[in-house]
C-alpha cells in the first residue's frame, strides 16, 4: 500500500500560548508534532506493516517543521515531503488543501490519512478538502479501523458509539485519538531518520499559486467564567443537582 500521513507541525498544546496581534506567537513555544497526527504515524505503520507497501509524511509548513517530520520518520515512516514556502504563510484550510493535494496526487496512492483536528488551528476541514480535490471518498473520526480486498472499513466514533463505515480505496481517512498507542522513536529510529530521504517542494514546485481566502478579523479572551452556586444541603441537593444537570441538557 502507498499511504501518505499529513502531519502538521504544532506549538506544544502543554505549554501556555501567547498571541501576536490575531496570529500564534510561535516563537513563544516550543514547536512539536501534533499529538493528534502521532496517531496517523501509527496507523499507517501498522497497515504497511500487515499489507506491505510505505508511509509517506506530508507537511506543509516553515522550514522548521523539518523537525516534526524527523519525529514520524523515526516512528519508522519511510519518506517524507515538506512544502515550504514563504508565500504559504498564512494559508488558510482550503490553501493548505491545495497544496497538500497537489502534493499528493503527483504519485499513486492507496490511503491518505490525516487527524481529525489540527492542536492549534483546529478549523478539521483540511482533511475533508483533500479528499474532494482528490476526487476519492473520505470516512472520518476513526476509533478502529481494518483494510481488507480494496475495503477500508471503520468505526466512526459518534456521540452515542459508533458507526460501521465501509469505502473503497484510495480513499481519505482521519483518526481519532483512541484508535492506537503511538509508538516511541527508538534510538535506531532516530539514527535512521536522519538519512531517510525528504523532498522539499515549494508552491511552484506543485504549480500553485494558493491565496487565502479567510482572514482572522479578530481574537478576543473567552469570556471569564461565573460564579458556582453553593447551596446547604437541606435533603434536596441531590433533586437540584438532578435539575441542574437537566437544565444545562447534560442529562
Ligand atoms: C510558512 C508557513 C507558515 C505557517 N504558519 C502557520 C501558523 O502560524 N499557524 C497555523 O495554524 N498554521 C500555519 N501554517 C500551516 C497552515 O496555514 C495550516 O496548516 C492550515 O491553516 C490548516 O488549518 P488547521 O490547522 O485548522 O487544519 P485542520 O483541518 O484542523 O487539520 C486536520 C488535519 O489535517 C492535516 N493538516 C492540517 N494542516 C496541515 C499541514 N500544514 N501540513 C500537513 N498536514 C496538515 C493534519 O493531519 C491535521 O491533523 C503555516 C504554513 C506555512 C507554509
Amino acid at each position: 500500500m502507498n499511504i501518505t500521513v499529513c502531519i502538521k507541525q504544532v506549538p506544544d498544546p502543554n505549554q501556555p500560548y501567547k498571541l501576536s496581534g490575531t496570529r500564534l506567537d510561535r516563537e513563544a513555544v516550543q514547536p512539536v508534532l501534533d499529538p493528534g497526527d502521532e496517531f496517523g504515524v501509527e496507523a499507517g505503520l501498522k497497515l504497511a506493516e500487515a499489507h506491505g507497501g510505505e508511509v509517506t509524511v506530508l507537511s506543509m509548513g516553515p522550514a522548521k517543521a523539518m523537525e516534526a517530520m524527523r519525529r514520524a520518520l523515526s516512528m519508522g515512516a519511510h519518506k517524507g515531503i515538506l512544502v515550504s514556502d514563504e508565500a504559504l504563510a498564512g494559508a488558510d484550510a482550503q490553501a493548505t488543501a491545495q497544496v497538500l493535494a497537489a502534493a499528493i496526487k503527483r504519485n499513486p496512492f492507496d490511503l491518505v490519512i490525516a487527524g481529525t483536528e489540527s492542536a492549534d488551528g483546529s478549523t478539521g476541514a483540511v482533511p475533508a478538502m483533500i479528499a474532494e480535490l482528490l476526487g476519492v471518498p473520505q470516512a472520518t473520526f476513526a476509533k478502529q479501523l481494518e483494510v481488507k480486498e480494496g475495503t477500508l472499513t471503520i468505526h466512526r466514533q459518534t456521540q452515542e458509539g459508533y458507526d460501521v463505515v465501509e469505502c473503497a480505496l484510495p480513499a481519505v481517512l482521519t483518526v481519532t485519538s483512541g484508535v492506537n498507542e503511538p509508538r516511541y522513536p527508538t534510538f535506531k529510529g532516530i539514527m535512521q531518520a536522519k538519512n531517510k530521504p525528504v523532498e522539499q517542494l515549494s508552491a511552484a514546485d506543485l504549480g500553485l499559486s494558493v491565496a487565502a481566502s479567510q482572514q482572522v478579523a479578530a481574537v478576543n479572551p473567552a469570556p471569564a467564567r461565573g460564579q458556582g452556586e453553593i447551596f446547604e444541603d437541606d435533603g434536596t441537593g441531590a433533586a437540584r443537582i438532578a435539575d441542574f444537570l437537566k437544565n444545562a441538557k447534560v442529562i
